[in-house]
């Protein structure tokens, strides 16, 4: 309880150049509203006009995208949606989660995009399931990002959380692929977990949960999975995307 009252840094400042001088020029947050107010503005929640398919910010809303319009092969992700645009800012948000640990900060992310799309988000999903880690990035972290995003998430929306998926290998991180190589890099990297097998075949829509949007590789990658088990339709929901 204490936690929400002691004064922190805020988590999307530029790191102090000089340790001792620069840690005064990092703002003073509270928890419970942990952006100063100098980097809210880039945590300003993305709205439409976008594309209704991949999210894309449009000037104005459209079924489908020139991009999403132009693929021969239809999605297998039926709407992506991301509340915010990708900043450094908003990169030393998420890099705090991963690498710092504080993972408190996902309760109040969660609490921004459950206040931002209201039920609209979550209107006809069966099942919210985490992009899963490979047990080795999970074993450096002890923890990963999406399912506690997800949780959070279930319990804001009332809809269950399931660690559908599973990575099987290691990939080379896909920031540093090309983006054809991205897709490559993927192919056989997840599964669906054999205790729910069952529950696939029985179908309904699942909203995959992810903390970045950059190709949309690996979301795509997971959906297949999903889709080729037996569900009926995927959606997907990242904290931030970069495009
Ligand atoms: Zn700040
Ligand atoms: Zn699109």
């Amino acid at each position: 309880m204490l936690n929400w009252l002691i004064p922190q840094f805020c988590p999307a400042c530029p790191p102090p150049q000089n340790p001792l001088l620069g840690l005064f020029k990092k703002r003073l947050v509270r928890p419970k509203d942990p952006i100063c107010s100098h980097c809210s503005k880039f945590f300003a929640p993305l709205s439409p006009p976008w594309c209704e398919m991949c999210g894309r910010p449009l000037p104005s809303s459209s079924p489908r995208c020139g991009s999403c319009l132009q693929q021969a092969d239809p999605h297998s992700i039926r709407s992506m949606r991301s509340l915010w645009r990708y900043s450094e800012e908003v990169g030393r948000f998420i890099g705090a989660i991963k690498f710092k640990g504080e993972t408190a900060l996902l309760k109040w992310a969660a609490s921004q995009t459950f206040e931002h799309f209201g039920k609209e988000l979550f209107s006809g999903i069966d099942a919210l399931v985490p992009v899963p880690l490979s047990s080795k990035s999970f074993s450096q972290r002890l923890f990963n990002q999406t399912v506690l995003l997800s949780k959070h998430l279930s319990r804001l929306s009332g809809i269950p959380d399931h660690l559908l998926l599973e990575k099987l290998n290691e990939t080379p991180p896909q920031r540093e692929l090309p983006r054809e190589a991205r897709l490559k890099n993927l192919k056989g990297a997840f599964r669906l977990r054999n205790k729910y097998k069952t529950m696939a075949k029985e179908g309904g829509t699942i909203l995959l949960i992810d903390d970045v949007l950059t190709t949309g590789a690996t979301l795509k990658e997971c959906a297949q999975v999903l889709k080729e088990a037996g569900f009926d339709d995927v959606r997907a929901f990242t904290l931030a995307r970069n495009f």
